[in-house]
């Protein structure tokens, strides 16, 4: 099914999503950090650990290491490579777009100037059983912030 779910999206964005699971960015936990989190999602066996360094505001480090299908792996990739240097404010600006575009059952094509390679996953809504693969990483790192700023 996984194979059936990428080949049914755009070309380019097939591409995309293949190149982040094949060559995933951050994917290295950082020794040091200011939360950590173990997230699952059980209806596809989908499992991601994240680190979170923020300073000042600013997302300064965002590492993981995980498991799981090409969607919810090369989406975390996505998410740490666009999230990191943005300020709290800008990253949950980003997290409410794209929760939105996961949303959308498929009528979104996605903010390219806000979202970046994220747009890639817009395809993905169309697939009810997938959208918590490609949010998963995306809720590891909300829970993240909000254990990092419990500690400020
Ligand atoms: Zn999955």
């Amino acid at each position: 099914t996984e194979i059936l779910c990428i080949m049914e999206l755009d070309n380019l964005y097939q591409e995309v999503i293949l190149d982040h699971y094949k060559r995933p960015q951050n994917k290295k936990l950082a020794t040091t950090f200011d939360a950590q989190v173990h997230h699952v999602n059980p209806s596809c066996g989908d499992e991601i650990d994240l680190n979170l360094v923020i300073r000042n505001e600013v997302v300064t480090s965002i590492t993981w290491d995980g498991v799981g299908c090409s969607i919810s792996q090369a989406s975390v990739s996505i998410l740490s490579d666009l999230l990191l240097g943005k300020t709290i404010a800008e990253a949950e600006h980003i997290l409410n777009n794209f929760t939105e575009l996961m949303q959308s059952k498929g009528t979104m094509v996605g903010d390219d100037e806000i979202l970046e390679d994220a747009v890639a996953m817009a395809g993905v809504s169309k697939f009810p059983a997938r959208i918590k693969c490609a949010l998963l990483g995306w809720m590891a790192y909300k829970d993240a912030v909000v254990q990092a700023q419990a500690k400020l």
